[in-house]
């Protein structure tokens, strides 16, 4: 999420019960088996469902700089320099986004986490058969869990397929991963041993003090998940964008809590790229190359997914076993694919 709650404010979903129910196909392992000559597997494990206002919008990945603003005004809402750049990244023709990303996650042979609204995933799972793996989270929690909510979810977790919950985006509203508040779903997520996927670091492109007044950077500390990690130590909890920029409270959380990985989404284009390499290197250096998992934030360019697999595959301070780990190794161990799904090392 990051940079969809700028387009979009922030999303609020209801979830309904034939929504949640995605069918016997989610319910299997995804088709991983690859005919020989595909390239290797990759596992995405951070791709968003549904329609994107501003969807015509390119995109120049990993540009150099934030530019400064004026608050008198007017102010874009994108911080991101207007660099020109190759390549950049061009949304569908109307109507065409779906069958796009789903050729590109069949040429890259690409296994993709889809978050969003049940009937957006459903929607996206019947695009892309056999590479999607479902997942679906909660709405603002500022007044306080939902019962209603919670109870569709309990039911889309044990019945309708879904198998992670997720973006979890408390950080969008100012509020802590270990608030009282949004308790009753952490808990329900342990109990159902569900993985869950928490928006933590990056703010968006620049403009978080003009497009999302709630968002607090302070918010995005991976050491707020502490006492998260404490009342449910069974919770398997990844960190979506790696905490960016926060390294050495990230690497301090990942020393006291083996359970807990990261994702690199979002963060792999949508900062300078120097600064990216450094900091996943940053991980890897510290000993927690087995903890990082690759993703994009795709939601509206289908060749981002190709862009974003390049930057780990061009890293030169990555040996190819760790690069095979951040594409799929680490999140198919994570996510508990059969192992029927996971090619040897
Ligand atoms: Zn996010």
């Amino acid at each position: 999420m990051t940079i969809r709650s700028i387009l979009k404010g922030r999303i609020r979903r209801s979830i309904s019960v034939s929504a949640v129910i995605v069918g016997a196909a989610a319910l299997t392992a995804p088709a991983l088996a690859a005919p020989a000559g595909d390239p290797p597997p990759v596992i995405d494990v951070h791709v968003h469902a549904g329609e994107f206002p501003g969807g015509g919008m390119t995109v120049c990945p990993n540009a150099a700089q934030f530019l400064a603003s004026d608050p008198k005004g007017p102010e874009a809402p994108f911080g991101w320099s207007g660099e020109d750049c190759s390549p950049r990244l061009y949304p569908s023709a109307p109507g065409q986004y779906l069958s796009d990303v789903a050729a590109e996650m069949k040429r890259l042979n690409v296994t993709a986490v889809v978050f969003g609204k049940p009937d957006d995933v459903k929607k996206f799972m019947a695009a892309a058969p056999g590479r999607v793996i479902p997942g679906t989270g909660f709405n603002s929690v500022a007044n306080g869990a939902d019962p209603a909510q919670l109870k569709m979810l309990e039911l889309a977790f044990t019945e309708g397929g879904f198998k992670v919950m997720g973006e979890i985006g408390l950080q969008y509203e100012g509020i802590s991963p270990s608030d009282e508040r949004a308790e009753p779903y952490f808990a329900l997520a342990e109990k159902l041993d569900i993985p869950v996927a928490i928006h933590m670091g990056t703010g968006g492109s620049g403009r978080a003090n003009v497009a999302m007044p709630k968002f607090r950077g302070s918010m995005g500390n991976p050491l707020l998940l502490e006492e998260l990690l404490a009342r449910h130590p069974k919770l398997r909890v990844w960190i979506m964008h790696a905490g960016y920029p926060m390294a050495e409270n990230l690497l301090t959380l990942l020393q006291a809590n083996s359970h807990v990985h990261v994702d690199i989404a979002g963060l792999v284009w949508s900062y300078p790229l120097k600064e990216v390499n450094a900091y996943i290197k940053r991980i890897v250096d510290g000993g927690f190359g087995d903890r990082i998992m690759f993703g994009t934030d795709q939601m509206m360019w289908p060749k981002l997914m190709a862009y974003s697999i390049s930057i780990v595959q061009n890293a030169d301070y990555l040996t190819p076993q760790q690069k095979r780990d951040i594409l799929y190794n680490n999140a198919a161990r994570f996510l508990r694919l059969p192992a029927a799904a996971q090619p040897a090392k």
